[in-house]
């Protein structure tokens, strides 16, 4: 265990990282419907692989509408995902290792992974993920430990063997993919390791990744795709999502969120032929690289496990901190969900959890007009006060929800008076969270508000600070919440607690 003072330096920069990556899970909905569409762009377009390559850390207002109606459309999709028990027997256990010899295409591969993993486990086998590393390539450098095979997908015709340490250059000339220089017709080709029970890895721009490699040609580049377990994607993403020396069961919570989450968003990139892309969009995933030790005791010791709400994968919302309560589902603009309720959460001591963003008057006129509220000249806020108090003590106030998570902002201005969601105050600004408050002032010299109303008196000169609380959106689990419980509780506990009325579910 490192010492104190040194994890905690780490975790204050880890904060806004995973602020950055809980934030994805973000579904403001109308709010973003009025952010430029350069600020929307899902990182899935991204031409550089996985790691770093999000870019996300300048755009803290990525919480899009198109997240939000993908999010619901997932729904339906995963309940439609084919039933994830064990339908296959064990006769196919009594071919010989030769069956490698035999194997005619990409999908007998990933069969023959798979019965490698019953046999090693004694268990289901692992469902397998497709997760886009990149599209928009012009070439995808491919190299591994040990021998692989290049096929042609849909023909199953071996196209390619590289020994130990070669590389395999795939680029495009004239809408062809070409194989270190060489035309090939197929369309798509899979790459896996010539011994299926080599634990040598493939590595893809220099990165080790589990699994096989499937590369698409999508007119004239290219679509890189990783063909994985979904613990052995769990064990990329975990540490990607919480810093590795965080207590044993926040890990374990952690773990069974992002796997379901990964459920839930089965099928979310199908039409660029994968189910979800390695960034901030779904879940950041930077394959052998990103595992830990611990994030990897975490994935094991939970081992297939998802939440299910009527019996399908849950929408598994989490953030970095809620700043005393946590925002129910319908204060995000969506529909109430049964199990995404606002809930305490005591991780006001989090780093970052206390916030100011100061705005000038003038800023905020000029916000407010291009985002469609022409006021006139301000002249007086309205919002109820939220005091520290209020923070712990969850209570009904004006303009906002019990949680004490903005609803509405009134804006009174010369021509007309508006009213302005919170979760679109927060895109409009770059705020934490929605649960803040407004002062008169700068961020040296602000007001508290005592009163609800705040007088602009000079617009020219005059600023405002929004004073808040938390990081992130706020809906489900409190990933600084889930420290402070897992240092009495157990994983499941904590997961309780914050999504309501769940089951558990093993899917292998
Ligand atoms: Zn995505």
């Amino acid at each position: 265990m490192m010492t104190k003072r040194v994890r905690l330096s780490w975790v204050a920069m880890m904060v806004a990282a995973i602020f950055f990556i809980a934030d994805a899970f973000s579904v403001t909905a109308s709010a973003a419907q009025k952010v430029e569409p350069s600020k929307l762009e899902m990182t899935a377009e991204s031409t550089s692989p996985v790691k770093g390559s999000t870019g996300k850390s300048s755009n803290p207002m990525r919480d899009a509408s198109d997240e939000a109606k993908e999010a619901a459309e997932t729904v339906a999709d995963a309940s439609k995902t084919e039933d994830v028990s064990d339908k296959s027997d064990d006769k196919e256990d009594n071919k010989s290792s030769e069956e490698k010899e035999t194997v005619k295409s990409g999908r007998d591969v990933i069969a023959a992974e798979q019965k490698r993993k019953k046999r090693d486990f004694s268990a289901k086998p692992e469902k397998m993920i497709r997760v886009g590393l990149a599209t928009g390539q012009s070439m995808a450098a491919i190299s591994a430990g040990d021998g692989f095979v290049v096929r042609d997908e849909s023909t199953g015709k071996g196209l390619e063997q590289r020994g130990k340490g070669e590389t395999l250059m795939v680029t495009v000339r004239d809408h062809q993919m070409m194989l270190n220089g060489k035309a090939v017709s197929a369309r798509k080709i899979r790459i896996a390791t010539a011994d299926d029970r080599s634990s040598m890895r493939l590595t893809y721009a220099g990165n080790p990744y589990h699994g096989e490699f499937v590369i698409v040609l999508d007119g004239n580049t290219l679509t890189v795709i990783n063909e994985v377990g979904i613990d052995d994607y769990i064990g990329g993403v975990v540490d990607e999502e919480m810093g590795a020396d965080w207590p044993i069961e926040a890990l374990k919570a952690q773990t069974v969120a992002a796997r379901t989450f990964a459920m839930y968003s089965m099928k979310r990139h199908d039409d660029e032929g994968f189910d979800v892309c390695a960034t901030t969009h779904c879940q950041v995933y930077g394959g052998i690289s990103s595992e830990s030790r611990n994030g990897l005791s975490a994935v094991s010791a939970t081992r297939g496990e998802i939440m299910v709400y009527d019996d399908k994968p849950i929408y598994a919302a989490f953030h970095a901190s809620a700043g005393g309560w946590t925002a129910g589902s319908d204060e995000m603009g969506l529909d109430a969900v049964p199990y995404l309720k606002s809930v305490r959460s005591d991780d006001t001591f989090a780093p970052g959890c206390h916030w100011q963003e100061e705005v000038s008057v003038n800023d905020l006129s000029i916000a407010l007009r291009s985002n469609g509220y022409a006021i006139g000249k301000l002249k007086k806020i309205e919002l109820s006060p939220l005091d520290d108090e209020k923070v712990s003590k969850k209570s009904e106030m004006a303009g906002r929800y019990p949680s004490g998570h903005v609803k509405t902002v009134k804006f009174i201005g010369s021509n007309k008076t508006v009213e302005v969601d919170g979760y679109e105050l927060r895109s409009m600004f770059g705020l934490n969270s929605t649960c803040f408050d407004i002062r008169y002032g700068t961020k040296s010299s602000s007001k508290p508000n005592t009163k609800g109303v705040i007088e602009i008196k000079h617009p020219a000169t005059d600023h405002i600070v929004f004073d808040g609380y938390g990081m992130g959106h706020g809906m489900g689990m409190s990933q600084w919440g889930a420290y402070k419980m897992a240092q009495t509780k157990g994983y499941r506990d904590i997961l309780n607690h914050y999504y309501t009325n769940i089951s558990f579910k093993k899917l292998f």
